[in-house]
């Protein structure tokens, strides 16, 4: 099923940023429209990121246009070569088969570079100093600030365009400290918009960089490289979030004072994407790494790509949600069930049902003898007719759920209690005759009879109970680790108030040892199931002979049902 161009194709999306672009297709004022996702290696990717790959891609398909990957490696210090290659993998999953069909594009294969460029970005510095529109400054950084926030001019300001040449010619030859120099524009010393006060263009700072290694001693700010790779990769939409649009009109100021012959870009902002119950910034995600309040990166209940690819979610689902969520000039909170109702659309459609145990409790059928073994047939997607079918072996001793039982059990309790009757599912009616319990008083088993008559699908199996409950055959079961995940955080804004990390949710993940039907010994990593009445589930990366699933989703809104259970 072609779910991959279904979802991105129609109906396409529309918004404020769409239609400037439709605007400018129809007066042809560009022979291509050219967008460009520019991460920073200094983190993984989280789903924010997403929201941005999606319109920047979605945008280029829309328009049939173009959309570069852009590592955006100007800061060494703080990138490293295992993010490039993290974000590589996550962009590869979230779009890669669909921009390769729909684009011709393999944006993960072949990123570009922000330091493919250092050599061109140095040559435009030179251009500024040339026409005395940059200046190398000695200030301190702490002055700098102090005179910045003053509106006061640098006392280096007006050095002469053969000084600045010269000085800026050897903070590259590395004749100077780091941080003792600064190259700098010379724009408006006091102008009301801060980022115009002579802003940085250029540090000194002798780090290894991942891709040019120790080549360069002086790096471009930010603002200065960024306007200039998107210039020589010909974007013509430079789309970013809102924070930047203070920054446009240094952007602007740039391209405008270099003469430049090509199109110039222009930026367009939009609100980033916050989600509810998580943080979302690469620092605070970080934290959550190094002091190992999560497991790694791709924790499966990290908001990163790779933490939320590992959890099970699909691409599909994830890329339906940044559709839906739309593109506004409006900083909000998305709730996160407009998430995970995505999540749970998409893995209905998609997932074999299985069924599985979490805290089983023996039964024993006493009226099938030991040693007789049935196999049943079993629906594998109600929602998918060409799913099938499939065999479950039935037998004396089961293991059904233990919440499936109560002695004492409360009004309207459908399952199974002493003298009570229920329906195994796929199989017959069975009734508790029996509870059997250890010296201490705890249930070990039940020994029921099952109606032999009401074999599900049978010819006499019209007999109907209230409550159907799903079940193992104990002899076959397989084992399984599960760890079922719940949100990080138990507050809808974690860091709105001190420190984040108190809201941490203490049962954000719970491992528990499972048993399952026979056929998941043959469970695939790219397969999702439901075992049924639980939630879904998908394999863990490390699962290997050992199986290990990790719980995407419930089933039901677990959350908001306590929520209004509280008011
Ligand atoms: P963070 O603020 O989370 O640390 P960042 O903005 O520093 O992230 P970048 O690597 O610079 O991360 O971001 C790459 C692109 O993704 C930028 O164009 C940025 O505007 C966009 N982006 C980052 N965070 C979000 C978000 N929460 N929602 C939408 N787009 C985002
Ligand atoms: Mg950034």
């Amino acid at each position: 099923m072609s779910l991959e161009k279904q979802d991105l194709a129609a109906p396409a999306p529309s918004d404020f940023i769409r239609d400037i672009v439709a605007g400018h297709v129809a007066e042809k004022k560009y022979p291509q429209i050219h967008t460009r996702f520019p991460p920073e290696p200094n983190g993984y990717l989280h789903i924010g990121h997403a929201k941005s790959i999606c319109l920047n891609f979605g945008i280029a398909h829309e328009f049939g246009g173009v959309c570069n990957l852009r590592m955006d490696d100007t800061n060494p210090a703080k990138e490293d070569i295992e993010y490039v290659e993290s974000i590589q993998a996550d962009v590869n999953w979230l779009i890669g088969g669909w921009a390769e069909k729909e684009l011709g594009l393999t944006p993960a294969k072949a990123p570009f570079y922000a330091s493919d460029y250092f050599d061109q970005i140095y040559e435009f510095a030179v251009a500024l100093i040339k026409k005395g529109k940059a200046f190398v400054c000695d200030l301190t950084p702490d002055q700098t600030d102090e005179y910045r926030r003053a509106g006061k001019a640098s006392p280096f300001r007006d050095r002469s365009v053969e000084e600045n040449l010269d000085l800026f010619t050897r903070m590259k030859a590395g004749e100077f400290p780091d941080g003792s120099r600064v190259l700098r524009a010379k724009i408006i010393v006091d102008a009301p918009n801060i980022w115009l006060r002579d802003p940085l263009l250029y540090r000194i700072k002798r780090a290894d960089h991942h891709q040019t290694g120790d080549k360069w001693c002086i790096y471009p700010m930010y603002d200065f490289a960024h306007c200039l790779s998107d210039y020589l990769e010909g974007i013509t939409h430079s789309i970013c979030t809102l924070e930047f649009e203070v920054h446009r009109p240094l952007y602007d100021w740039i391209l405008e004072n270099l003469d430049l012959p090509k199109t110039l870009p222009h930026q367009y902002e939009f609100a980033r994407l916050s989600l509810g119950y998580t943080v979302m910034s690469k620092r605070k995600l970080m934290q959550l790494v190094e002091e190992k309040l999560v497991t790694g990166w791709d924790d499966p209940r990290m908001p990163t790509i790779s933490g939320i690819r590992r959890r099970g979610v699909t691409p599909e689902a994830l890329r339906n949600f940044a559709y839906n969520i739309g593109i506004t000039k409006y900083n909000g909170i998305t709730d996160v069930s407009v998430l995970e109702h995505a999540i749970r659309e998409d893995l209905n459609k998609r997932s074999l049902r299985r069924l599985a145990v979490l805290r089983p409790l023996k039964i024993v059928i006493t009226n099938v003898p030991a040693g007789h073994v049935e196999e049943l047939d079993a629906v594998n997607n109600p929602e998918d007719e060409t799913a099938g079918k499939r065999k479950i072996p039935f037998s004396r001793e089961l293991f059904i759920e233990r919440d499936d039982f109560q002695e004492v059990p409360p009004p309207k309790f459908f399952r199974l209690k002493p003298g009570g009757e229920v329906r195994l599912k796929y199989a017959y009616i069975i009734k508790c005759d029996e509870v059997v319990k250890d010296a201490s008083g705890h249930i070990t088993e039940l020994r029921c009879t099952a109606d032999l008559d009401s074999k599900t699908g049978g010819a006499t199996s019209a007999r109907k109970v209230k409550g159907t409950i799903h079940w193992v055959s104990a002899a076959h079961a397989v084992d399984a680790e599960v760890r079922l995940y719940d949100r990080l955080f138990t507050v809808p804004e974690p860091d709105a108030d001190g420190d984040f990390r108190q809201h941490l949710n203490p049962h954000s993940l719970e491992v528990l040892t499972a048993k399952l039907e026979p056929s998941l010994k043959d469970a695939t990593a790219a397969t999702r199931y439901q075992f049924e009445r639980l939630a879904y589930f998908a394999l863990d990366k490390d699962s290997g002979n050992n199986l290990i699933f990790n719980r995407t989703i419930t089933l039901k809104d677990t959350w908001a049902k306590e929520a209004h259970k509280a008011s």
